[in-house]
C-alpha cells in the first residue's frame, strides 16, 4: 500500500470510529462534516430538490460511487418524520442521495417516545441541522381520527392506539370546523407535532435554543409533488 494510500484509510477509519462513538463529545466547529450546515441551507437543499422531483429533473444517481464512503458513516442533512404512506417517499420527493436523510416513519406522522429518540440520535449523534414533519394531502390516519370522532366506531387490533395518538392534533382543527375540514386536520396535525418535537427537552429544545437545528412543518401535495411549506 502507497504512504497516500495508508493515510486515506487511517482517515476513513478514524472518520467511522468519530461516527460511531465520540462525536457528540467533538465541538461541532471541528467538525468537517457535508452536514456541518446551517438549518435554512438544509431546508434550501430539500426544497430545490423537491422542485427538480415537481419537473421531473432529477439529478442522476449513482448508487455504487458512494457506497464505500456511507459504509464507513452518514451525513444527513434533515431528519423527516413523515407518514409511512406508500405514496410519500422522502428520498425522492427531495432528490436526494442515500445517506442524506434520516427519515423516521409512522401512519400519520405523530412523535413518539420512539420516534423522539431517533429524532434525538438524528440531530445529537449524527449532526442533522433540521427536521421536517412532512404531513401529506388525503391522508388515511387523519381522516380516519375524523371518522372517529364522528361515530366512535373502535377499530381493530392496534388501529385504535394510532388514533389516539393523532386525536390531539386533529380535534383542534375539528372544533373549528372549516369546510375544508380533512386539508386543515392534516395542516394541524403536523403543526401539532412539529410544536411538541421542538419543545422536546432535553435535547431537541436545547438544539434550538442554541439555533443548529430547526424544526419546520410542511405538506406533501399527492397531486403535483410539491412539498408546501407551512408558516
Ligand atoms: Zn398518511
Amino acid at each position: 500500500m502507497t504512504e497516500a494510500g495508508a493515510g486515506l484509510n487511517r482517515r476513513t477509519f478514524l472518520e467511522g470510529v468519530l461516527a460511531a462513538t465520540a462525536l457528540a463529545a467533538v465541538p461541532r466547529a471541528l467538525r468537517a462534516m457535508p452536514n456541518n450546515i446551517s438549518p435554512s441551507t438544509a431546508l434550501q437543499r430539500l426544497m430545490e430538490g423537491n422542485a427538480r422531483y415537481v419537473r421531473n429533473q432529477i439529478d442522476v444517481k449513482d448508487f455504487s460511487a458512494g457506497r464505500a464512503a456511507r459504509a464507513q458513516a452518514q451525513y444527513p442533512i434533515a431528519a423527516i418524520l413523515s407518514c409511512a404512506d406508500s405514496r410519500v417517499a422522502p428520498e425522492f420527493i427531495f432528490d436526494r442521495d442515500p445517506g442524506e436523510l434520516f427519515v423516521c416513519r409512522v401512519a400519520g406522522n405523530y412523535m413518539n417516545v420512539d420516534i423522539l429518540a431517533s429524532l434525538e440520535y438524528g440531530v445529537e449523534v449524527l449532526g442533522a441541522p433540521l427536521i421536517m414533519v412532512l404531513g401529506h394531502t388525503n391522508c388515511g390516519a387523519v381522516k380516519a381520527v375524523l371518522q372517529y370522532e364522528k361515530d366512535r366506531k373502535p377499530l381493530p387490533g392496534h388501529l385504535q392506539m394510532l388514533l389516539d395518538a393523532v386525536s390531539p392534533g386533529v380535534v383542534e382543527a375539528m372544533r373549528q370546523g372549516p369546510t375544508d375540514q380533512l386539508d386543515h386536520a392534516i395542516e394541524a396535525n403536523v403543526r401539532h407535532n412539529a410544536q411538541r418535537i421542538r419543545q422536546a427537552h432535553p435535547v431537541i429544545a436545547k438544539a434550538v435554543v442554541e439555533k443548529r437545528l430547526d424544526v419546520v412543518s410542511a405538506v406533501y401535495e399527492l397531486a403535483t409533488g410539491e412539498v408546501r411549506l407551512l408558516k
